[in-house]
């Protein structure tokens, strides 16, 4: 079984990107060449997203699919239990066992405009922690990851009452966390020593995303509830408006918070790159 699990038990970095199902057609036949572009860097692994209330299940199995068993990449496959019954968790699952799949990723996924209260309400799964029971209690073999939010999730009453949370998900039989995005390392140390604190041991892998431009980064800090730092904000009032300098700057900023984590020995690095191989390529290299 390729459990990434495994992999941080190497004593070594563990290095990964994300990828998700591109939401156009034409820009779907393109995500095959960006994964054997991502193959060629050696990446320990390469997670795939899901639309929350399963609405790109298909394309994220298909994608999957070509990760794995085509472009030989070890795979996470996130799932959402937002939209889920038992039964279709179930049979979602099989479908991810079916192509090879090994590592889920559980998140409870954000609620879909068109569900109601009553319906939000009485979910088999209200939060992801659930999800990982009822997969462990079913016995079904596979490595579950969860989620774990540097700024807390903005859903939360306190940062404290987040970390405790998400200690549930780790009893529950998450093994590995990965974090959201974070522009200010501080953090992510801040969010890894109170997991320590209340005895959360698991490996973390933090979150890095290379801003390339100003819109990026709005609807990154709309999304994610991220501060953003002084320097950043500098860089962006500087080049925003001269997209070169500006990614530039902005894949730089993010070798630079990558590389600080790396010396202080974090757990593995995971890279939101906007389904952009040439990011990856910046980041790894960087980073190896
Ligand atoms: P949960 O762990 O259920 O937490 C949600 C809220 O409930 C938090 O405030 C938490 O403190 C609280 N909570 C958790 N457990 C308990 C408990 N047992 N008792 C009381 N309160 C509790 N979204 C997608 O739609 N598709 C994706 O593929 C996707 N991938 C992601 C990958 C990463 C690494 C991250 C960080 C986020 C991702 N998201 C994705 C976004 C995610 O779905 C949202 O952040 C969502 O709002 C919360 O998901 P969660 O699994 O963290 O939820």
């Amino acid at each position: 079984m390729g459990s990434v699990r495994k992999l941080y038990n190497e004593g070594k970095q563990v290095l990964s990107c994300e990828i998700y199902p591109p939401k156009k057609e034409d820009e779907f036949v393109n995500i095959y060449s960006k994964l054997d572009s991502l193959a060629s860097l050696n990446l320990d692994f390469v997670s795939v997203t899901y639309g929350a209330g399963g609405s790109n299940a298909g394309k994220a199995v298909e994608i999957a699919d070509y990760a794995k068993n085509k472009a030989g990449l070890e795979v996470v496959s996130h799932i959402t239990s937002v939209g889920f019954t038992k039964e279709k968790l179930e049979e979602g699952l099989d479908k991810f066992k079916a192509i090879g799949i090994d590592n889920i990723l559980v998140l409870r996924g954000d609620r879909p405009k068109i569900m109601t209260d009553d319906e939000f309400n009485s979910r088999d799964f209200i939060h992801a922690s659930d999800m990982a029971k009822f997969i462990k209690d079913k016995g079904m073999d596979f490595t579950l990851l969860g989620a774990c939010y540097p700024h807390k999730h903005p859903e939360a009453i306190s940062e404290e009452d987040d970390v405790r949370n998400t200690k549930i998900k780790v009893e529950n039989g998450c093994e590995v966390l990965i974090s959201q995005l974070f522009f200010d390392n501080e953090y992510f140390r801040r969010l890894r020593e109170k997991l320590l604190k209340i005895g959360v041991t698991v490996p973390i892998s933090a979150g890095i995303m290379p801003i390339t431009s100003a819109k990026q980064l709005g609807t990154t800090v709309t999304l994610s509830g991220t501060t953003v730092p002084e320097e950043l904000s500098e860089i962006i009032a500087k080049y925003g408006d001269k997209p070169e300098e500006m990614k530039k700057y902005g894949i730089d900023y993010a070798i630079r918070q990558a590389l600080e984590l790396k010396q202080e020995g974090v757990d593995g690095l995971h890279f939101y790159i906007m389904n952009k191989p040439d990011l990856a390529e910046a980041m790894i290299n960087a980073v190896r």
